[in-house]
């Protein structure tokens, strides 16, 4: 495990705003106009199988347990996932495949992570994305990740009881990385711990863990299988309760 020494909390003035400002501030945010454009073309255009569904078509806040000690970091909400249900990791397969496993290790209430209202309650878990409107291809510009990346500044601030970060891949592990330092490189420890299935440093307060993130290329291919997925969420358990 690497340990990087730090001043751990994100010194932003904005740290005590609540999970619901911010929530709002986030869901009204027109900041990129690309993923502006595609996150409402995809909610008009819909998919065949969803064509009934009204779609939500705006960014998206975390969710979870507002005193988690756990707080899981994905990439963006999937286009017809979270960007159609309004929930992050719900209505598509990887949230089908994140919630099995957060079930698995008492994280969540059920299995299954459906749409807003449909029950599931998460336990000592929050989820949150890096990136909050759905990107096309999932791939945010340079641009559209920094300029969304005071929003998990404070999410994370906003989360008094957080230590430790399961990042879902590679893009969730580097902006992790940054939004503990607050974005200030002087305080970014070098080299910078590196990603990995299972990877774990210690940044300043948080234990920050890695894993493949549960994308249908990583699920399907099992370079990413459920009990790798669960040994992940257990060791952040753990970590977090220790
Ligand atoms: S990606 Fe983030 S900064 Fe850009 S429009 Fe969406 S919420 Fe705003």
């Amino acid at each position: 495990m690497e340990i990087v020494s730090l001043d751990t909390r994100p010194d932003d003035d904005s740290s005590s705003s609540s999970l619901a400002e911010l929530a709002a501030e986030i869901v009204a945010c027109r900041l990129c106009p690309r993923l502006v454009a595609w996150r409402e073309r995809v909610a008009v255009e819909k998919v065949a199988r969803f064509a009934g569904d009204t779609y939500w078509g705006r960014p998206l806040p975390g969710f979870g347990d507002p005193d988690a000690r756990v707080f899981v970091l994905g990439l963006a909400p999937a286009a017809h996932g979270g960007n159609r249900t309004g929930r992050i990791f719900t209505g598509d397969r990887s949230g089908d495949f994140l919630c099995k496993a957060l079930y698995a290790t008492g994280f969540a209430s059920q299995p299954t992570s459906a749409r807003p209202g449909d029950g599931l309650v998460l336990t000592d878990a929050y989820l949150a994305a890096a990136v909050r409107c759905a990107p096309p291809m999932n791939r945010p510009t340079v641009v559209e990740r920094d300029n969304c990346f005071p929003y998990l500044v404070r999410e994370l601030a906003a989360l008094a009881r957080a230590r430790v970060i399961v990042a879902l891949g590679a893009f969730a592990w580097h902006a992790a990385l940054r939004a503990v330092v607050a974005g200030d490189a002087t305080k970014m420890a070098r080299p910078r711990p590196k990603f990995g299935h299972g990877a774990e440093a210690v940044v300043g307060r948080y234990q920050l863990v890695g894993s493949f993130h549960p994308s249908q290329r990583n699920t399907f291919t099992g370079r990413l299988s459920p009990s790798m997925l669960e040994a992940v969420l257990r060791r952040a358990g753990e970590s977090a309760r220790a």
